[in-house]
């Protein structure tokens, strides 16, 4: 068994010629060493045949099996090297199967050596298209028959592999195939002047790609350049443009984004911003670029070397297109936007410089009104500035009880008699000494500081009020920004509460802007204050463009005439006009059973024309100009008088 076992061996140990030939000569030799080893036996062994016969039989059989030994174990470590050979074979196979891309490798005569089916299912190739010894040009052939290439000339491509091994150059390539898909080749070249290909399906990437791209590129809501694309284009003007050549830039924003927004929902915001995006859009010309900053900011980039007369003529269009309704879910809104515009060299070299100027010459746009458009100047950094610190200014101010208000009377036309006295904010700033209401409240408006100051002045008013008899009144001017942002009815109850005032003795006046975003929330609110007993004044009646139907969308109980009516009265060339509109809206307040007041009254005779046409109520210098609560108690409530005589 054993020797069966051993020859198996040995046969298992002889599978090429090789080994076939180091056997024989092993064996030969121990033949020949068997061949000495019996004369040297025979000699030993003198005659005794036994011993000899040993001696022969003992070196023979380590003649024989020394080579038979060392055959077996030479059959075992050939084995164990097939094994790991075959392994090795198989982890390979395994990994080129398993790899999401699809690889080749090609040999010098461009003959295929091995590819993994992944390359096969790329292209959609049968298995049989796809075998080791095929050259390139069959497997391109099949591809293209497949209608799954991309690669151009067949022949070109091949050469380009080609002169790629030949100057051991990596390339890549991307490939669009006629499927839509897009596909990355790579080639190595290898040292045999063959090479390996890899092919990776990249479609998923490049679309997460362009769509990053685009997120880096443009604003989602408008399609519309962002910021970023509009800096480098600015930033690509300014490096590419010769000589004294100019182009202009105009920062827009919307003037009342923020209440469309507040109102009536995102959706509809950002419909806005589409239809503002769009009607921009049709107002430029080739070479110009229209881009959304964020929020309700626009910039437009002007080629136009004609600056800054272009410029001006495009925003004057644009201003004029924009006061266009738009219409909005049902509603008529206004897409109104304000300017500002820097020129490009005179205004900054840099893009962010020119960026930051015709912010500058918005800013200004909207401290001058809405629906304007402002050149940049020098001085109006220096003025931002100067407003940036009045704001810082004022913050501390509320802390520091910097805030006063003083107290105008309302006298009866009739009887002369005190009816209330309207409260106005006075700052007495440490440097600036006393400053009005129209220096700082647009600012506090626009910083949202107005919502601090307003519930300070609606809490000192009801405090004050209460140290007047009954039923003087006190009138608080309220802002618009009052009823986007604060809780007004609930400032209004904690002041009167606290104050213990009656809430038919709290006035609070209010202007168009107020009602302006015709806001539902709005109303509301005002409905909320008027059903507690508050009354609602319309104020500066006149000067805003729509106010009768402003005034029909809320029972008023007063209407008070803007004081430049009056003032025009006695100064105006067109008094006979100007008389006419104090005369309608005295009648128009009167038929709508609502209190009418003239404000601004200083001189008997504008005294005398506004009692004629029939207010109920004057207000002005005639009486007495604001003053600081002690002073009103002194003069008006003294424990003895309540009327005023006259003149102050
Ligand atoms: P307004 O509500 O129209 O207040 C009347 C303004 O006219 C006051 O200016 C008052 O001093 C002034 N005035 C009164 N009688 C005469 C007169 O006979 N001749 C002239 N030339 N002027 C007269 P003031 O106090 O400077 O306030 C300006 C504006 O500031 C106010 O106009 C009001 O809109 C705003 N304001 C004042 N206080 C507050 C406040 O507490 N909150 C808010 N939101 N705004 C306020
Ligand atoms: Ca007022
Ligand atoms: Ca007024």
């Amino acid at each position: 068994m054993m020797s069966l076992q051993i020859l198996g061996d040995i046969m298992d140990g002889l599978p090429d010629r090789r080994g076939l030939r180091e056997f024989l000569v092993i064996f030969a030799v121990g033949c020949i060493v068997t061949a000495c080893a019996y004369g040297i036996a025979t000699n030993a062994a003198g005659d005794d045949p036994v011993t000899e016969i040993i001696m022969i039989l003992g070196l023979s059989a380590a003649a024989f099996f020394g080579p038979v030994m060392a055959f077996r174990q030479r059959a075992r470590d050939k084995d164990h090297a097939d094994a790991r050979v075959r392994a090795h074979h198989s982890h390979l196979n395994e990994v080129l199967q398993n790899m999401s891309q699809g690889f080749c490798r090609f040999d010098a005569d461009q003959r295929l050596i091995v590819a993994n089916d992944q390359f096969a299912r790329l292209y959609a190739l049968h298995p049989d298209r796809v075998k080791p010894g095929m050259n390139l040009r069959e497997i391109l052939q099949a591809r293209i028959a497949n209608g799954l290439y991309a690669g151009g000339d067949p022949g070109a491509y091949i050469q380009k592999r080609l002169a790629c091994v030949a100057a051991g150059e990596e390339s890549l390539d991307i490939h669009e195939l006629p499927d839509g898909r897009v596909l990355s080749l790579s080639h190595k070249p290898l040292p045999d002047g063959g090479w390996l290909t890899t092919h990776e399906d990249i479609t998923e990437l490049q679309k997460v790609e362009k769509q990053i791209a685009y997120m880096e590129n443009f604003d989602p809501v408008t399609d519309l350049p962002n910021r970023r694309q509009f800096r480098n284009d600015i930033a690509s003007r300014l490096e590419s443009r010769t000589g004294a050549e100019k182009f202009a830039i105009l920062h827009l924003d919307i003037d009342h984004f923020k209440s469309v927004n507040d109102t009536l929902g995102h959706a509809a915001g950002d419909k806005l911003l589409r239809l503002v995006g769009e009607r921009l859009r049709k107002c430029l010309k080739a070479g110009d670029m229209v881009a959304r900053l964020g929020g309700d900011e626009f910039a437009v980039v002007q080629a136009s070397d004609n600056q800054p007369h272009q410029a001006t003529v495009l925003a004057s269009l644009i201003c004029a297109v924009m006061k266009e309704l738009v219409e909005l879910d049902g509603n008529q809104i206004e897409a109104e936007v304000s300017i500002g515009i820097a020129v490009a060299p005179c205004d900054g070299l840099d893009p962010d410089q020119l960026i930051k100027n015709a912010d500058l010459a918005l800013h200004q746009a909207k401290g001058d009104g809405n629906g304007i458009y402002r050149f940049f100047e020098s001085g109006l950094d220096a003025r931002m500035a100067g407003r940036r610190e009045l704001e810082l200014d004022m913050r501390k101010a509320i802390g520091e009880d910097q805030f006063k208000v003083h107290y105008q009377p309302l006298v009866d036309a009739k009887t002369e008699e005190i009816c209330g006295f309207e409260a106005l904010l006075r700052w007495e700033h440490p440097e600036h000494g006393l400053m009005s209401p129209a220096e700082f409240i647009p600012l506090a408006e626009e910083s949202g500081l107005i919502v601090a100051l307003g519930k300070f002045v609606i809490r000192q008013a009801c405090e004050e009020a209460m140290n007047w008899p009954d039923p003087v009144r006190v009138a608080v001017n309220v802002s618009a920004a009052q009823f986007k942002n604060a809780n007004i009815v609930g400032s209004v109850m904690h002041a009167l509460s606290r104050s213990g005032l009656a809430a038919q003795r709290l006035e609070l006046e209010i202007t168009e802007s107020v009602l302006l975003a015709d806001s539902d929330a709005t109303l509301e609110m005002l409905h909320m204050l008027r059903n507690l007993g508050v009354r609602i004044a319309m104020d500066d009646f006149g000067t805003g463009y729509s106010s009768l139907s402003y005034l029909r969308s809320f029972p008023f109980d007063k209407i008070k005439l803007d004081g430049s009516f009056v003032r025009d009265l006695t100064n105006d060339a067109d008094a006979d006009e100007v008389l006419a509109i104090v005369r309608a809206v005295a009648s128009l307040g009167n038929s709508l059973g609502m209190t009418t007041t003239a404000e601004g009254v200083e001189t008997q005779e504008q005294l005398n024309m506004v009692r004629q046409e029939g207010y109920s109520e004057i207000q002005g210098y005639y009486y007495s100009r604001p003053l600081p609560a002690e002073q009103i108690a002194e003069r008006y409530f003294p424990p003895e008088a309540m009327a005023v005589g006259g003149a102050a």
